[in-house]
């Protein structure tokens, strides 16, 4: 199965993929998780993102197409996938249909004040990276160290939802045109959702 989730930031994208990864077998490959290595690494790509992360904006086209088109190229022929975060554009969008074919697009609806909320709440764990909330004092999975990502700020989230509306949200009707879109109310505690998410792709 080859799958893209969509949905602004915080829209439990990553949290669900988890869930998926696990049930599924699917491999979770997320261009926010890639960037934010590269940016770890020093790597040029890493160094070139960083100015575009940082102000909440889109990394350019070209950047993440080349390193998707990577990416997908070094999995194995069978492996099935979900990709967390791309695409973004629809430029991004007709990239992918050149390389692979999807098997369904699953849009995650939140309202913008419950990301905003979502986002100011969230928490990462240092060691094994499981997204979790500022409720916890260390990561509930591991015990590891939680961390706030640079970009979840009030002013950083504001612009990351405008660049949602303005530039990706054009996906759903992309999507639904080519019949591949599932829709899925992204509201409520992960387990509800995830339950949400299986009786879609049953469906
Ligand atoms: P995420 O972890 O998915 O919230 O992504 C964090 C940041 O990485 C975004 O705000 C963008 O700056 C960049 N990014 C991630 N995926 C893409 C993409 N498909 N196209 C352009 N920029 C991206």
């Amino acid at each position: 199965m080859k799958l893209v989730l969509l949905g602004a930031p915080g829209a439990g994208k990553g949290t669900q993929a988890v869930f998926l990864k696990d049930k599924h077998g699917l491999a979770h490959i997320s261009t926010g998780d890639i960037l934010r290595q590269n940016l770890k690494d020093g790597t040029e790509l890493g160094l070139e993102a960083k100015k575009y992360m940082d102000a909440g904006e889109l990394v350019p086209d070209e950047l993440v197409m080349k390193m998707m088109e990577g990416k997908l190229a070094s999995l194995p022929k069978e492996q099935g996938f979900m990709l967390d975060g791309f695409p973004r554009t629809v430029r991004q969008a007709e990239f992918l249909a050149g390389i692979t074919d999807i098997d369904g697009v699953i849009m995650f609806k939140v309202s913008d004040d419950d990301i905003v909320k979502r986002l100011m709440n969230r928490a990462v764990c240092r060691s094994c990276g499981a997204i979790t909330t500022w409720d916890n004092d260390k990561c509930p999975s591991c015990g590891g160290e939680l961390y706030r990502r640079a970009d979840d700020n009030e002013e950083t989230i504001r612009s990351r939802l405008k660049v949602f509306h303005e530039q990706t949200e054009a996906l759903i009707e992309y999507y639904r045109a080519k019949k591949l879109l599932l829709e899925v109310d992204a509201t409520g505690m992960p387990e509800e959702i995830f339950a949400r998410v299986l009786e879609l792709l049953e469906s």
